[in-house]
């Protein structure tokens, strides 16, 4: 049978665009559908713009640490308008080059809606086009959960094209999103607070991580309230909205921000057309292949959620969709993705880096382990009345030494981890960390200079 692409990729995100790309520069026939904004949510409702935001938020601490360094800083005003206005002019200058990226490298765009009619066939508009494979990458879209008056709330897609800044912003969640959110608007001037339902915010990483960063958010001035949620959402006729708590409290606000997780985008893409099978949790099933259980169906990125260890970032679906362009049309150069050691940061305020194992899940796994942490104030705060602490944090490997996990809260930690990343890749050894000429001063310095272990 001839088909009209070798590939047909939907959706035109982080992992699709990367897919097609590379598959296109090997030679392949492939076209891509997107229905909404190419770069996909990374580019135009999650990494790109949220940075920009992050980035906006911190003139506010600058500011405060001037002083000490003898700037007087006249009257300071904030424009939310134009943060917005720049960013979305920033946006658009990435979308152009997501589509020169496509085109060219030789790959078809359709923009509209793609919905799978058979295996090989996909309908964008009323046009059928068929395709010897088909790869699914279509991410994933937030999920508000089903309390009265959630309509009166927002998701982070809105968040990102609000008229005003909101002079309260209540936060719901206790995630990545909730968490650089609660920072952007505290760092801008909203009265903050984020809710949690849970005993302590960011499940999943270091207890000392989380605890640190607990107390900085609660010095910076974000209201945090854990084992706390919104049972109700009322609008106000004064245009407000007031949140009815669990405990029965309420909180007058004028934004409710739910970052409560995020589903499988599957709507409308005809997938009881195909017999593609799904998870527990409604994301789409592969093997580590990204094989679904339809043969000349596969699927990668956020949409095949948290399967194999992998992780919902943007660098893990770019290499999935580098892994099936070569695995389908330059099998020589295949190599499967190794998600062991995914690198992550949390651009709260102060941020997250980390890489590794956790003090406990090192603990769970039966490892004896020796622990090294560190709190200081870093040297760009010390002639300024602005509080701040740095944590970093190394977890080793008692009996061979091994680096195992580094972990750090405090400014530029996402910088700082990338490449202890990479020694950890190497297989560094808490010895070679100690060899290692420290760069002065520096507050990287001190992840090489750590000597005494925690009793
Ligand atoms: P997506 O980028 O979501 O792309 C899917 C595309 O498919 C979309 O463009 C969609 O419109 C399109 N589509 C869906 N259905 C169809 C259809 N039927 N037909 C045609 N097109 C369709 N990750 C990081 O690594 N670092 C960060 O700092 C970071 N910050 C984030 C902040 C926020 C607020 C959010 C929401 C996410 C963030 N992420 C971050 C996660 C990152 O955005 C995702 O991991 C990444 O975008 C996943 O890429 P993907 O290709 O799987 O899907
Ligand atoms: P997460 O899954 O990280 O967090 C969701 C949070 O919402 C959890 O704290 C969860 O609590 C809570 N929650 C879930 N359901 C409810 C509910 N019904 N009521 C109250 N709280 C609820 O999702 P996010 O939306 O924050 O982010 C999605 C993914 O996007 C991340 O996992 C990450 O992979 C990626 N991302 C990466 C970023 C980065 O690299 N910097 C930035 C932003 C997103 P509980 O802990 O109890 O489950």
């Amino acid at each position: 049978m001839t088909f009209d692409f070798d590939l047909y990729v939907v959706g035109a995100g982080s992992g699709g665009v990367r897919a097609a790309r590379f598959a296109a520069g090997f030679g392949a026939r492939v076209a891509v559908a997107e229905n909404r904004y190419l770069g996909g949510t990374c580019v135009n409702v999650g990494c790109v713009p949220k940075k920009l935001l992050v980035y906006g938020s911190h003139f506010h601490e600058d500011f405060a640490r001037a002083e000490g360094f003898g700037w007087t800083i006249g009257e300071t005003r904030f424009d939310w308008a134009t943060l917005i206005g720049n960013k979305n002019a920033e946006i658009e200058r990435l979308n152009g080059i997501y589509r020169n990226l496509l085109v060219n490298n030789g790959v078809t765009i359709h923009n509209g809606h793609a919905r799978i009619v058979d295996p090989h066939t996909i309908e964008v508009d009323g046009q059928r086009h068929t395709a010897r494979h088909v790869l699914i990458a279509t991410g994933t879209w937030p999920r508000l959960p089903d309390v009265p008056g959630v309509e009166h709330a927002i998701s982070s897609n809105e968040a990102f094209f609000l008229k005003t800044l909101p002079a309260r912003v209540i936060v719901v969640g206790g995630g990545y999103i909730a968490t650089e959110f609660a920072g952007i608007f505290n760092g801008l001037g909203s009265r903050t607070t984020q809710l949690y339902r849970r005993e302590l915010f960011l499940r999943g990483f270091d207890q000392d991580v989380r605890e640190h960063l607990r107390d900085q958010m609660t010095q910076a001035g974000v209201a945090l309230r854990f084992h706390s949620d919104i049972a109700r959402i009322d609008k106000r006729a004064d245009g407000g909205l007031t949140a009815t708590l669990n405990d029965g409290g309420t909180i007058d606000t004028d934004c409710v921000l739910y970052a409560t997780g995020r589903r499988a985008m599957l709507d409308g893409l005809g997938l009881e057309n195909t017999g593609v099978a799904l998870t527990d949790d409604g994301f789409i099933a592969v093997d580590r292949d990204y094989q679904t259980a339809e043969p000349s169906i596969l699927a990668i990125g956020d949409v095949i959620g948290d399967q194999h260890g992998r992780m919902q970032l943007t660098p893990v679906a770019t290499a999935e969709g580098m892994a099936v362009a070569r695995r389908l049309f330059q099998p020589g150069e295949h190599a499967p993705v190794d998600y062991r050691d995914i690198p992550t940061a949390v651009f709260s305020q102060p941020s997250i880096g980390t890489v590794g194992m956790t003090e406990q899940q090192a603990r769970d796994a039966g490892q004896a382990i020796t622990v090294f942490t560190t709190r200081f104030k870093p040297m760009n705060l010390s002639m300024t009345k602005v509080p701040g602490q740095v944590l970093m944090k190394l977890i080793v490997d008692a009996h061979s030494d091994r680096v195992l996990g580094c972990h750090m809260v405090g400014p530029d930690a996402g910088e700082i981890i990338q490449g202890l990343a990479v020694a950890m890749k190497a297989g560094a050894t808490k010895r070679m960390f100690d060899e290692t000429i420290g760069i002065h001063p520096t507050a990287a310095e001190e992840f090489v200079t750590m000597r005494t272990p925690q009793p």
